[in-house]
């Protein structure tokens, strides 16, 4: 299957085909996640890699390039994501396994969420020889911010001396996480969050029931409320949204357990959003994620001082940036229960 891109794109591809003439050696999508960012990198990769692109700059799908690339073995081009993203066996399974010095060793390993600096290394030999349809050669890496520092270091170094007919193309979520450094080098392009419609006359075409509600959990971002809607954790996050909306030291401790089950940043990014709706709707009335919760939202509202509820959203926010790496998952959550239960009751 050929790479595609989604409707609220289409505008983004146009301007992107006037890059063309002039490639920049570097170039740095940034957007919101969930909104199909890796997808659309995916596609001008291919676009770059096909041997008889069409006239408004989509990959033909149907040149030995195009099958190369749709097979995940075109030999000028590679894809970098952390382990845990390599979710699809074959070809991609290969990067995982050179990594390791060629053992997988499958049992009870947890997949890596950084880009690691053996990956960044591995690029060398691809880049040290020549292409094989004397073409360009493509690099896609994605999130930008995955890279961890040895490996930032190390990427930088090849931005800074690109080899001839190479092209980075990188995304990130978020440029603030990113080395100054490796931003100055890259030539950014945003790609556009979808408007309300788009997105959900997407999501309806995939026949997703109650769309409106999975788009509005999600901050508008179809892909993320499509994966949301998918991956089952619709439970746990109701769970946490009743101890939010009732804020209670037991049942905090009680649920502790079961909720760090599923993925700590998934759960700190909806207490997050909870918090953003009781203080809009503290401010103006509205509510943004949950309207299911109005009753709920509005009671907490009229409840908490703003000062504490300031401070229960500076403390969701730091807990964000540990939510990757906690030391033991039920302890964080056990951690931000509480805090959360003393800022609000
Ligand atoms: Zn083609």
């Amino acid at each position: 299957m050929s790479a595609t891109i989604y409707p609220w794109q289409n505008s983004a591809w146009e301007q992107l085909q006037l890059l063309r003439a002039r490639m920049p050696h570097a170039l740095l999508f940034y957007g919101a996640a969930g909104t199909g960012k890796a997808d659309f990198i995916e596609a001008f990769a291919q676009a770059l890699l096909c041997e008889n692109v069409q006239p408004d700059g989509h990959a033909c799908a149907s040149c030995v390039s195009c099958g190369w690339f749709s097979q995940h073995n075109h030999p000028d081009y590679r894809r970098v994501r952390p382990e845990a993203l390599e979710d699809e066996p074959g070809a991609d399974g290969e990067d995982g396994a050179d990594a390791d010095g060629g053992k997988k060793t499958k049992a009870a390993k947890t997949p890596s969420k950084e880009i690691k600096i053996e990956q960044i290394r591995a690029l060398a030999d691809f880049m040290n020889i020549s292409t094989h349809r004397q073409g360009l050669r493509v690099v896609v890496l994605y999130p930008a911010e995955a890279l961890n520092t040895p490996a930032s270091n190390a990427l930088l170094k090849t931005l800074e001396e690109p080899p001839p007919g190479t092209v980075f193309l990188l995304s990130s979520n978020s440029l603030d996480r990113l080395l100054p450094t490796i931003l100055s080098r890259c030539r950014k392009f945003a790609l556009p969050m979808p408007d309300e419609l788009a997105a959900l006359a997407w999501l309806k075409a995939q026949g997703l029931g109650d769309a409106e509600a999975w788009l509005r959990e999600q901050g508008g971002a179809p892909l993320a409320a499509l994966a949301q809607s998918e991956g089952g954790n619709r439970e746990e996050m109701d769970a946490l949204l009743q101890l939010l909306a009732h804020p209670n030291v037991e049942n905090a401790l009680k649920s502790a357990d079961k909720l760090s089950k599923i993925p700590l940043s998934a759960l700190v990014s909806w207490q997050q959003r909870w918090l953003y709706d009781v203080f809009c709707y503290k401010l103006s009335g509205t509510i943004r994620y949950f309207p299911r919760y109005r009753k709920e939202v509005a009671a907490l509202a009229e409840r908490v001082q703003t000062a504490k509820l300031m401070q229960a959203i500076k403390g969701a926010n730091d807990r964000r940036a540990t939510a990757e790496h906690p030391l033991s998952p039920k302890l964080f959550v056990e951690d931000m229960l509480l805090d959360y239960t003393a800022c609000c009751t």
